[in-house]
């Protein structure tokens, strides 16, 4: 460690041209900033000079988190000045803060005799050391960790990982004393959840570590299966949690890695490279690189891609070796877990059984993790500025997935209050769901069919309990994303089966495979782009790996291609679909030749012309995630624009009016499947321009038939004329708004308090 610190120190110096280069790090009390390392400065110092984060410049800095550039450092009201460093013959001072997965680990200081005004280039050369620095320092500490003993091991590793701020799930600011710290973001995911946090960070660096092996290979061989038991165990316990919660084919994600550590050749493998090398971490290390390589030398995709696997149950080993975790802390039931973005990927990483709800530091409402948060109805709050800065491991959470508020470590009165409010919430649903059986028909008697967004068999208990009239979506890609992979035909196969079959006789629409853009996977031939809401994805990925379209009909089903953007996508997915149908009728297999394919109009493109894509398919299903984000050019999962993302703009509404009246003409059914629909506002205004069905997340369809009951399907049409007619998105939100009042709704005793807050923002109460 002084080794590594040193030479660090040299280099900069020299790099930077400076007198003095210094480093200061925060060791177990996370308060305190101790000179470890200097060139320049009294040697005799180090490990002496100390100061409190706040404290001289060097406080400054670490508290700050920003990097700090003086020529008469000592003209500055922050100064302190240190008699044992000899500081004094140095004039000017530039330093910038060691950070590693966002908190603050120590400080890097250079200082020179002469004034020097130091230039924009010297403060980011001096960011990027820092920036380099950090892990070194990181990894130098775990080093140093290694080798003593590992009760003092344990100890120090949980006392880092607890106190300190410096691995990934630390307690960032332990001597943060207020209460009610509200934070505001964008209202994701309705529902009220009152928790502990757990933080979900980025994994240290296990690739970079270096590592001491133990005197004895005995030793090193009882660790290493030590962390290979540890590994299995927590797999087997994820496996399980994730089964219960989304049935069982999420679990299918952890079959591959369990059997991986059960392979008998594989610990053998890894004891004959422990024979060899004397140094568990580089045995695991070649075992792991072998089987990699193997895997990805296979012909078939399905099993080459099965190599993310292996490097996914080789970090967990390796953590387990090293005694560090990422995160550390088991999740406690009822856990709001806070995270930079709310990707896909981490449905399939979390015990989500143990979740009650998510807050992100980015992120808009419509990205896919979002919507997969509604669709399992977990409150969500997203682009939650400044959240992964405050949030602390463990301590009360409370979030408002209705309004987009966060408060942590809230006193009892507001929890009392949210209490409430969650009980408020819950009784409105329960009533909701009694009343299920009603139909979604307007008050002059026109029909409107609502169904469900899904994307998982376990979904399918909550389009049950909603009251759905069937499956408008079906998201193949959960599964995909599960298994990080193309699952394979069988699964596939299983999958679709099941769930055509618990829904019949109600229709289910499946959806191909929609990859791409913010849903990324690993393995499946996806180039990083750099715009890849704009690239391969969707059916444009799916064309160009055949084997990963496949589809099956059991009952009543439709089959719906995702994102055709011109006529040739559509009459290729169609062609590839009869080759097929005539592969199963060579076979004697059983399926529905009738069976309807549908195109999603979710790119300006295919709305413009829609009665070219109307003659050749049998119904449309409007994608208005897509469609908002492609028309008005604002990325769907970017909170800084989101408040641009608007599905009820006047341009957004009329690519949905030419849709609409060329299925019209064509004599085809029309639906809207974004998640426009489970928003009130939109009801009207969609009912209104003839849209015949709307396909929401299961929990939102009792909210949408209240609000259709209470509607006039002539007064809704003159709504969507004037707002087709409108100015901005603003007006349109006007129209509706006072359509809900002027139905009574917000008198509704269920559902009125929430419309209320509607109906306010779009008149522009606060
Ligand atoms: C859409 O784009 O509106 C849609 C329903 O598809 P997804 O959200 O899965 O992209
Ligand atoms: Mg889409």
């Amino acid at each position: 460690m002084q080794e590594t610190l040193a030479n660090v120190t040299d280099l900069v110096a020299k790099r930077l041209d400076a007198d003095v280069c210094s480093i200061y790090l925060i060791d177990t009390d996370p308060e305190i900033l101790t000179l470890m390392a200097t060139i320049g400065l009294d040697p005799a110092a180090v490990s002496r000079v100390q100061l409190r984060v706040g404290e001289g410049l060097v406080g400054l800095v670490a508290q700050q988190r920003e990097p700090i550039a003086l020529v008469h450092a000592r003209e500055h009201e922050g100064f302190r000045y240190f008699p044992e460093t000899g500081e004094e013959r140095f004039e000017s001072l530039l330093a910038a803060p060691l950070v590693m997965q966002n908190a603050t680990i120590g400080v890097l200081v250079i200082q020179t005799v002469d004034p020097r005004a130091f230039e924009k280039s010297d403060v980011e050369l001096m960011q990027t050391c820092a920036q380099l620095l950090a892990p070194v320092v990181v990894n130098a500490q775990l080093l140093a960790l290694m080798s003593i003993s590992e009760t003092r091991r344990a100890e120090i590793t949980s006392s880092l990982t607890s106190t300190t701020g410096r691995f990934p799930d630390a307690n960032r600011s332990p001597s943060r004393t207020e209460q009610n710290v509200e934070l505001r973001g964008i209202a994701t995911s309705r529902g009220v959840a009152i928790g502990p946090v757990y933080r979900v960070d980025d994994p240290v660096d296990l690739d970079h570590v270096e590592y001491l092996p133990r005197e004895s290979l005995a030793e090193e061989r009882e660790d290493l299966l030590k962390a290979l038991a540890e590994t299995r165990s927590e797999i087997e316990e994820a496996r399980e949690a994730s089964g219960v919660r989304f049935g069982p084919e999420f679990a299918a994600v952890f079959h591959t890695q369990i059997q991986i550590l059960e392979d008998k050749g594989f610990v053998d493998n890894i004891d004959e490279a422990i024979n060899l090398k004397k140094n568990a971490l580089l045995a695991l290390r070649s075992v792991l690189d072998t089987y990699r390589e193997t895997f990805e030398r296979i012909e078939d995709e399905y099993f080459r891609e099965r190599g993310a696997d292996i490097i996914d149950i080789g970090h967990r080993i390796m953590e387990n070796l090293l005694g560090v975790r990422s995160p550390v802390a088991p999740m406690q039931p009822g856990s709001v877990v806070v995270v930079d973005q709310v990707l896909a990927g981490l449905f399939a990483r979390l015990e989500m059984d143990q979740v009650s709800a998510i807050v992100a530091e980015h992120g808009g409402s419509t990205s896919h993790g979002a919507i997969f948060a509604r669709t399992l109805e977990i409150p969500a709050v997203t682009g939650a500025s400044g959240i992964m800065n405050e949030a602390r491991q463990g301590e009360v959470c409370i979030v408002d997935g209705a309004t987009g508020r966060v408060y942590l470590q809230p006193d009892e009165t507001l929890i009392d209050y949210y209490r409430g409010a969650q009980r408020e919430h819950e009784v409105a649903i329960a009533h909701l769901d009694a009343l299920c059986g009603r139909p979604a028909e307007t008050l002059d008697g026109n029909s409107v069919t609502l169904s469900a967004n899904v994307g998982l068999l376990n979904d399918l208990r909550q389009v049950d309990q909603h009251g759905a009239e069937g499956i408008g979506l079906f998201r193949t890609e959960l599964l995909a994303l599960a298994h990080r992979g193309f699952p394979s035909q069988e699964e596939q196969e299983q999958l679709y089966r099941q769930v055509v079959e618990q829904m019949a006789p109600r229709p289910v629409t499946i959806r191909t495979l929609d990859l791409g853009g913010d849903k990324g996977i690993p393995n499946v031939g996806m180039p990083g782009e750099e715009n890849p809401q704009l690239g391969l994805r969707s059916i444009r990925l799916t064309l160009e790996n055949r084997r990963a379209f496949r589809a099956s009909a059991f009952g009543p089903t439709k089959l719906l291609f995702p994102m055709i953007s011109n006529i040739e996508e559509l009459r290729e997915a169609k062609a590839l679909l009869e080759q097929v149908q005539a592969d199963f009728e060579k076979k004697g297999l059983e399926f529905d030749r009738d069976m309807p394919v549908g195109v999603m109009i979710e790119v300006p493109s295919t709305a413009i012309s829609a009665d070219i894509f109307a003659a050749e398919c049998d119904f449309f299903s409007i994608g208005t995630n897509d469609l908002t984000q492609y028309t008005l050019a604002v990325d769907r999962g970017n909170e800084r624009v989101a408040h641009l993302y608007d599905g009820l703009h006047p341009a957004v509404l009329s690519l949905i009016d030419l849709s609409v009246k060329a299925a019209a003409r064509a004599g085809i059914p029309i639906s809207v499947c974004g998640e426009m629909a489970s928003n009130p506002l939109s009801v009207p205004i969609l009912v209104g321009l003839g849209i015949g069905e709307l396909s929401l997340v299961p929990a939102a369809v009792p909210f949408a038939k209240e609000i259709v009951r209470a509607l006039d399907g002539r007064e809704v049409a003159e709504d969507a004329r004037r707002a087709l007619k409108a100015s901005s998105a603003q007006d349109v939100h006007k129209i509706a708004a006072s359509r809900l009042l002027g139905a009574g709704l917000l008198d509704h005793p269920d559902i009125g308090a929430w419309l209320r807050n509607f109906v306010d923002e779009a008149s522009g109460f606060p």
